[in-house]
């Protein structure tokens, strides 16, 4: 890359940035459910956009997508984490009938720190189906808190939980959206979708957006350390992991921390052309 290259990478990265704060909620105007999110081109509103972590398991919830719920809530926005299942077979030393309890409690308290609210879908760790069930389930949890952004996994990953709850977020929000589909709560479509930077997902990921998260740094680091697995007690160091990589990230856009996602392809290319 040389150095003309490299700048315009870095303004790109501003531009990022400032378009996901201003990301909105009122994309459910005019958008036909089942088509791309309208990205930048719709009207930006006066009030941050809620935001919404889906993952597989607490622990990427708050890890690889804690950052940028936290960065929203900052803002003004609303956030919620929302776990298809209780991570309860995440553990080696404890049995899953009291590490998914640990784990529930874990996430409502980080959650709670960092002025969130935690949802759970009691699916069985590792065995989370790709079924309209859990589809619907998801689609109802979308309506009752009406995102504008939803943070969930990238499908380039090589754990079976974190690919089918890819699948399952992007069904359940085209679900979300029908307006013919008559549900508990109204229909509600998704301004932007965004896939976070996990140490799991690495196939393919190509990140796009960068976010400078300096100011809610410590208050993450905080919440993600009350759970059981933070420090690397199940074998994997998520804090010295997701903590370097915000150094790393932080390095790439000039800010002390950063948090990097990757756009949808439709959703990039719809940005591109509002540049
Ligand atoms: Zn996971």
């Amino acid at each position: 890359m040389d150095d003309s290259t490299r700048r315009s990478f870095l303004r790109d990265l501003s531009l990022g940035a400032a378009a996901f704060t201003a990301a909105g909620q009122g994309a459910q105007t005019n958008q036909m459910p089942g088509t791309p999110p309208s990205g930048d081109t719709q009207p930006q509103p006066s009030h941050p956009a809620s935001i919404m972590a889906i993952a597989a398991h607490p622990g990427d919830a708050f890890f690889a997508m804690g950052l940028a719920v936290a960065l929203q809530v900052h803002l003004g926005g609303q956030g919620a984490f929302l776990s298809l299942s209780l991570g309860e077979r995440g553990s080696a030393r404890i049995d899953p009938a009291q590490y998914g309890p640990l784990q529930r409690q874990a996430a409502k308290s980080a959650a709670h720190m960092l002025g969130a609210r935690a949802e759970f879908l009691t699916y069985p760790d590792g065995e989370i189906p790709v079924s309209e069930e859990a589809k619907f389930a998801v689609c109802d949890l979308i309506r009752q808190y009406r995102p504008g952004i939803v943070v969930t996994h990238w499908r380039g990953s090589w754990h079976k939980d974190h690919e089918a709850c890819y699948k399952i977020v992007n069904d359940a929000m085209f679900y979300a959206g029908l307006p013919a589909l008559d549900r508990r709560h109204p229909p509600h479509e998704v301004g932007k979708l965004f896939f976070a930077d996990n140490w799991e997902d690495a196939n393919s990921f190509t990140a796009d957006i960068y976010l400078d998260i300096t100011t809610v740094f410590e208050s993450w680091q905080e919440a993600c350390a009350v759970f059981p697995m933070w420090r690397g007690e199940n074998g994997f160091r998520y804090n010295d992991y997701y903590q370097s990589l915000a150094v790393t990230r932080g390095c790439l856009c000039n800010c002390k921390y950063a948090v990097a996602l990757m756009s949808p392809a439709e959703q990039l290319i719809r940005r591109m052309k509002a540049l």
